[in-house]
């Protein structure tokens, strides 16, 4: 399935349960707080936003994560944080870094509209089972976004 399909109202609906926990308690407070900036809509039900570069308590704990993916919407991090983070990268390293963290980011979405409810138990099931590098929505993942190449 290709990853920006558009999902259909089963889907949408399978996303309902997470999206009532996780929008009122961390997606609104951290962009009311400007902790966090709405993009634009990526993909179809999915915005994309992105962390502030501001060092704050929040961002400072996305030292090693460049992306997180939850209901209808993906936080990740700036091209300013890529450089920042690898510092001396060529900008056409930057914007392809950029390309594949949100093409994986995506993925991570079609994979929550196609497992529903089930995505967040069976994720965290795999990541303290087989941890995060061999957690297998991760592996595929990264293949979708062409990242071990
Ligand atoms: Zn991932």
């Amino acid at each position: 399935m290709k990853s920006s399909s558009r999902p259909n109202i089963l889907k949408i609906i399978g996303q309902i349960p997470a999206a009532l926990l996780i929008w009122p308690l961390y997606i609104l407070p951290l962009w009311t707080l400007r902790q966090i900036k709405l993009v634009k809509k990526a993909a179809p039900w999915v915005l994309e936003f992105e962390l502030s570069d501001e060092d704050t308590r929040y961002t400072k704990l996305w030292k090693n994560w460049a992306g997180s993916s939850l209901p209808f919407c993906f936080i990740r991090i700036s091209k300013l944080r890529i450089n920042r983070n690898n510092p001396g990268l060529h900008w056409a390293t930057v914007a392809k870094r950029m390309r594949q963290l949100v093409a994986h980011e995506l993925h991570h979405n079609q994979q929550q509209f196609n497992l529903g409810p089930l995505f967040f138990p069976l994720y965290l099931y795999q990541l303290v089972t087989k941890g995060y590098q061999n957690n297998p929505y991760e592996v595929e993942a990264r293949r979708v976004a062409g990242e071990e190449e």
